[in-house]
């Protein structure tokens, strides 16, 4: 007992959300430690050699603006593991960087990845956590941690429905008694946004945007619904016929316009999840609605759109970009819950 409890106050559990835009390192008893894009800017040499030279924030900011010489990867780009080495690498620069201080304890790691992934991208995930130190490894799905992390029933002989809107990937699930019912994944997410305001700007200007700064453009001006067609933004891109910068406005009415794709994607997986899910499940959803998690949750009016194409409630989480890692904390926390719903690594 005695010993269970040191056990307990030495534990350097960890959970993580591998995501495709961001990853989040949850410490038990600790909270949050690491919140960072999921980039790596790698220097390449002749003969192919790559060195690492930044994980996360720093390789962000190097998105586009790196000499030839350096690459900034996103090595999950669209829900699959797109670089084995690079992914691996990331992992453990965020399980080394949880881990500040000396660990008496190797961790237990519950990690939490697209539910598209393949069979050998789960056992490399399982690999890497294991070289990084891992004591013991569990995956989860996840649309099942962040139905735990948002707190939903999901043990009860309920209907849940979640739509995790991510950077790679939309994933909508039903959950019910520990399991999923149905879900769907597509590899539609906030970069199919980001590329179709690129494509827009390009059709319509001539105007070539970074990839930066037509997320910046999503998240200020664009929406599912515009209220105000005329909201206007200023936008700094380089003129394709000269090749100079060249700065220009752009109303929210376009950016709608130029989102209505991907967005059109979206709604149509859940229409088709609710389509596809048996009825005494779905007429749940009339009193529960749908809770949407992921960062693409904070799309504006996403909410108002869903409601009004399915005309069932919509409910956005509270912290949508954390309830992934959160869930899967609370399952660390939890031996009966952690039986149920994670696979064991090994
Ligand atoms: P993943 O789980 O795939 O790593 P996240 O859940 O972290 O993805 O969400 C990242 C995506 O959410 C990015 O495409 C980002 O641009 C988008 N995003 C973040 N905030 C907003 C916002 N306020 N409006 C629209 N999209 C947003
Ligand atoms: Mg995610």
């Amino acid at each position: 007992m005695v010993l269970k409890s040191l056990f307990g106050m030495m534990s350097s559990d960890l959970s993580i959300d591998l995501g495709t835009a961001n990853t989040l390192v949850y410490l038990k008893g600790k909270g949050i430690v690491a919140d960072e894009p999921s980039v790596v800017a790698v220097r390449e040499g002749g003969r192919g050699e790559r060195r690492i030279i930044a994980v996360g924030n720093e390789a962000k900011l190097m998105l586009g603006r790196t000499p030839e010489s350096i690459r900034a990867i996103r090595p999950l780009k669209d829900g699959v593991i797109a670089d084995f080495e690079i992914a691996e690498h990331m992992l453990k620069h965020f399980i080394k960087k949880a881990h500040k201080r000396k660990t008496l304890v190797r961790p237990r790691i519950i990690i939490s990845i697209p539910s598209g992934v393949t069979q050998v991208e789960r056992r490399a995930v399982i690999e890497s956590a294991y070289t990084a130190g891992a004591r013991e490894v569990y995956l989860i799905e996840e649309p099942i941690a962040a139905a735990i992390g948002v707190g939903l029933p999901i043990s009860e002989p309920t209907g849940n429905m979640i739509v995790d809107i991510g950077g790679g990937t939309t994933e909508v699930a039903v959950i019910s008694m520990n399991d999923i019912v149905y879900a769907q994944s597509v590899r539609t997410g906030g970069d199919k946004m980001d590329e179709a305001i690129i494509q827009y700007m390009k059709r319509k200007y001539n105007l070539l945007l970074g990839e930066s700064f037509a997320e910046r453009v999503k998240i200020d001006l664009g929406a599912a619904v515009v209220e105000n067609g005329n909201e206007k933004m200023e936008i700094r891109g380089r003129d394709l016929g000269s090749g100079i910068p060249k700065t220009m406005t752009v109303t929210a009415g376009e950016i709608n316009e130029a989102l209505s794709v991907p967005i059109g994607v979206i709604v149509e997986t859940v229409r088709s999840t609710l389509e596809n899910t048996p009825p005494e499940l779905a007429s749940d959803f009339l009193e529960n609605g749908i809770m949407l998690t992921g960062g693409g949750a904070k799309l504006r009016n996403i909410d108002k759109l869903l409601n009004k194409e399915t005309g069932l409630p919509i409910v956005i989480a509270e912290n949508p970009l954390i309830m992934v890692v959160l869930g899967c904390g609370r399952a660390l926390d939890d031996p009966d819950l952690l039986k149920t719903v994670t696979t064991p690594g090994r």
